[in-house]
């Protein structure tokens, strides 16, 4: 007999493994969709109350199969509407998602890794090492849970979205979805694939590929094959004008150089059926990669690359030395980029009452890896050495802690 354990979680399955699903309990493939559209547009995760599956089909799919979704532990709710949720995976972390309504427009921004084995220089998911790829049916959970907590399904929510002036066929609140929560999705790839179809699948949660967004630090071979997968729009985490400073910001570069990197990114481009250009973001840190020189440097790199560029200043968070360059530096930067003809965004900072930027994110990783553990010995060790024990390193507000998550800010997203 199936046990519970090895019953199939149907809220992890795409359209097509969802048909295989059918065929296989000898059933038509529709069934496929009239499952999805329970699941993802009326929000039913009860099979029982699938009422339009006989009786007896509804038997045979509890039989083998289940819908278990992650759990949503805590949740943060900001003035100015934005959400942020820690959300538990089953491998016992817990990861976070926020969620940024704009004008036109409401993005979520979703984890896929609980941890991130890169370590970035200026993230603090990094510094946490890695737990866990999560599922299917925890990255599509994240968008599933934030549907029924902002405006549950079935309730039309006031908000109308639209693309190009029409009116779009989905008018839920989260219109986009941005993976630039905790953990580099390109290293989760067959899942990030498989819930990114279902983000833009009709018949689950039917958003355009123009508004999913894969936001990645650079993982080449996956890029090579993502056309192969998906069409889904890129954010391109650069950083750095040059190999020698982004190998020491974004440690995966000295595998994948710049070059290789926007090579990749451009086959990518190239492939799909409509004129798309990727977002390229750059964390500004005051002193390291702000100054005009490495504008320029940066202007002069992307000249043969169509991209967008959005400058994020650094948010800072225990653990870190960094800091945010100050408001004229941020502009001047951005004028360079300007006047060389770029589109550029700043990010700007709000609902710092809840608590949760893109990259910032922690939740609460149970770390495989000793990296965690290191980083905490060694703003130990530099808080004795300093006379300021009890106290974070310089410039970064406070000791790492679990609850660091609510010290933090929302960041608008780029894209
Ligand atoms: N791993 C993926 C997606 C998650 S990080 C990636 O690296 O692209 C998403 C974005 O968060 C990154 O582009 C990075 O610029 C940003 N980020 C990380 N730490 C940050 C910080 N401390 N301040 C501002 N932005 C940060
Ligand atoms: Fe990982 Fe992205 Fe953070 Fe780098 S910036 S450590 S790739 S989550």
């Amino acid at each position: 007999m199936t046990t519970r354990e090895t019953k199939i979680n149907l809220m992890g399955l795409s359209l097509p493994k969802m048909q295989a699903f059918f065929l296989e309990l000898g059933e038509k493939p529709f069934r496929a969709s009239q499952t999805l559209k329970w699941m993802h547009q009326r929000g039913v995760i009860d099979i029982d109350a699938m009422t339009d599956i006989s009786k007896p089909l509804r038997e045979k799919m509890k039989a083998v199969a289940e819908i278990r979704l992650p759990k949503i532990t805590q949740e943060f709710r900001s003035v100015d509407g934005s959400c942020k949720w820690i959300v538990q995976v089953e491998s016992g972390s817990s990861v976070e998602m926020v969620f940024i309504p704009e004008a036109g427009r409401g993005t979520l921004c979703i984890s896929s890794q609980a941890g991130c084995i890169l370590d970035c220089s200026f993230c603090a998911t990094g510094k946490q090492g890695f737990n866990s790829n999560l599922t299917v049916a925890e990255i599509i959970g994240q968008l599933w849970w934030a549907n029924e907590k902002l405006a549950g399904f079935g309730v039309k929510p006031a908000q109308e979205w639209s693309e190009d002036g029409k009116p779009a066929q989905n008018s839920r609140p989260v219109s986009n979805v941005v993976m630039m929560g905790m953990g580099e999705p390109l290293l989760n790839f067959d899942n990030v694939m498989d819930a990114l179809t279902l983000m833009m699948e009709d018949q689950a949660y039917g958003l355009s590929k123009r508004r999913v967004t894969i936001s990645t630090s650079g993982v080449v071979p996956a890029i090579d094959r993502l056309k192969d997968y998906t069409d889904a729009s890129l954010a391109v985490s650069l950083h750095a004008p040059n190999d020698l400073l982004r190998n020491e910001l974004v440690p995966i570069n000295k595998k994948y150089p710049i070059k290789e990197l926007l090579r990749s990114v451009s086959g990518y481009m190239d492939g799909l059926s409509d004129r798309r250009v990727p977002v390229i973001e750059y964390t500004l840190i005051a002193g390291v990669n702000d100054h005009r020189q490495h504008a320029r440097e940066l202007a002069q790199l992307l000249k043969d690359f169509p991209c967008k560029i959005n400058l994020i200043p650094f948010n800072p968070f225990a653990l870190s030395d960094y800091r945010r360059p100050s408001s004229t530096s941020i502009s001047n930067f951005r004028q360079i980029l300007h006047e060389a003809g770029y589109t550029v965004t700043v990010r700007t900072t709000r609902a710092d009452d809840i608590g949760a930027a893109c990259g910032q994110l922690v939740g609460e990783v149970g770390d495989n890896t000793r990296r965690s553990q290191r980083y905490r010995d060694a703003a130990e060790a530099q808080n004795e050495g300093s006379g300021k024990s009890g106290t974070a390193p310089e410039g970064t507000g406070k000791r790492f802690s679990k609850t660091d998550n609510l010290a933090v800010a929302v960041d608008r997203p780029a894209v």
